[in-house]
């Protein structure tokens, strides 16, 4: 398992939900765990891993979540405006200002089956929104301004470049 990085195109696939959990779950958890820690990263979502279910971990200081696994999520409730810098372990090197909600309500499902209400502000918030979008195939860059976007298109395009180079299959 390794991190997938834009522009792959499981990225940009709506993950379906996780039906069971199960032995192969908890692996593949704690593999995305072990992954996200070493890259130094505060979130991670199932396809970044080339996974398309509708599961994402977070991890942020200060002891936000109670669970670190959520499975199944939706956002219920969204509060307040705040404009800020982030970025995404499939986009190494890049980061640029997004306008996400202060504070989400949300559920989701632990590691253990259980329904769990979520309740988070600001960084917690944001890196909710986040995963989420992952799950539904969006990437941050979708929702920059457009002169972030601008800025940030020779970098986009030089992932592009090492995407296709990487890709190409030689046949003889
Ligand atoms: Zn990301």
């Amino acid at each position: 398992m390794n991190i997938i990085t834009y522009p792959e195109p499981v990225l940009r696939q709506k993950a379906k939900p996780l039906t069971e959990i199960n032995k192969k779950v908890y692996e593949k958890v704690e593999e995305m765990m072990a992954l996200m820690y070493r890259a130094s990263g505060i979130g991670l979502a199932a396809p970044q891993v080339g996974w398309s279910v509708r599961l994402f971990i977070i991890d942020v200081t200060g002891g936000k979540y109670e669970d670190k696994v959520f499975i199944n999520p939706t956002t219920v409730g969204e509060e307040g405006e705040l404009n800020k810098e982030e970025g995404c372990l499939s986009l190494p090197g890049i980061t640029g200002k997004v306008i996400r909600a202060q504070k989400i309500r949300g559920h989701a499902y632990n590691l253990k089956g259980q329904k769990i209400e979520i309740e988070v502000e600001d960084l917690a918030a944001r890196a909710w929104q986040h995963e989420m979008d992952h799950l539904n195939g969006t990437l941050f860059i979708d929702k920059v301004s457009p002169a972030t976007r601008l800025a940030l298109s020779h970098q986009l395009k030089e992932f592009e470049r090492s995407y296709r180079d990487k890709s190409v299959k030689v046949s003889v």
